[in-house]
């Protein structure tokens, strides 16, 4: 199976350019902050706090996730509930980012990206999945792009999908989950000695899809 893996910060438009990448090449596309994310959401749905390592380690055992691949789109599913709309709140993006840095809520979803990147030929994205959950990729991508210009798209997703915010709250979101993320103990976000790197930053985004597809067309 062919993997690539893509890893970046918040709103460095992984998402999207990887899915519009994997559609073109015929991968599939999985996004595992998804898998954080309900995490996170189940975390709060049970009035549990985000940090609480103990009570989420105990919590841990509640949950069942699975991903389902439907006309190339991911769907999440937690404990047999489709969660993939809901999941998409500032709430859960922070509440994402604090369990991710819990390091059984890592392990517990270690097995589930593993297990999907050997089944299928994939556009793997997250924040640690050249370093940690897919050290063999084929391709290591690591994409970024200045801070104010992710908040901008950020904040631009969040007004097209009807979600109330603004620019300000969005700019702080972003720089607490980079801070996180990058200064966490285990899995920190960073490239891989071998990855790529591409700055997006002042590209639209078929710039940046054709930039990655044509430099995983090259090396594959
Ligand atoms: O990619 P996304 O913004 O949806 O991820 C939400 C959060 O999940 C991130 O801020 C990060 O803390 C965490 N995450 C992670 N490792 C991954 C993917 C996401 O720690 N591979």
């Amino acid at each position: 199976m062919i993997n690539i893996a893509i890893d970046g910060p918040a709103g460095a438009g992984k998402s999207t350019i990887a899915k519009a990448a994997a559609a073109n090449l015929g991968f599939v596309y999985v996004d595992t902050g998804a898998l954080y994310r309900a995490i996170g959401l189940y975390i709060i749905g049970c009035g549990i706090g985000t940090k609480d390592a103990a009570k989420i380690e105990t919590a841990l055992s509640g949950i069942n996730i699975k991903l389902k691949f439907v006309d190339g789109e991911q769907r999440v599913i937690l404990n047999d509930v489709d969660v993939s709309l809901k999941i998409r709140t500032p709430e859960v993006s922070m509440a994402a980012s604090d369990v991710s840095a819990i390091p059984c809520v890592r392990a517990f979803l270690f097995d589930l990206q593993r297990s999907i990147a050997s089944e299928n030929n994939c556009i793997m994205d997250g924040r640690d999945i050249g370093t940690v959950v897919l050290p063999n990729a084929d391709i290591k991508i690591f994409l970024t792009a200045l801070p104010e210009e992710r908040a901008r798209r950020r904040y631009d997703e969040f007004i097209l999908k009807g979600v109330e915010t603004t620019f300000d709250e969005v700019m702080k979101d972003i720089s607490q989950r980079d801070y996180n993320d990058a200064n966490r103990p285990i899995a920190p976000l960073k490239p891989a000695e071998n990855a790529i790197i591409i700055d997006t930053t002042g590209n639209d985004l078929e710039q940046s899809v054709n930039i990655i597809i044509n430099t995983i067309r090259e090396r594959i």
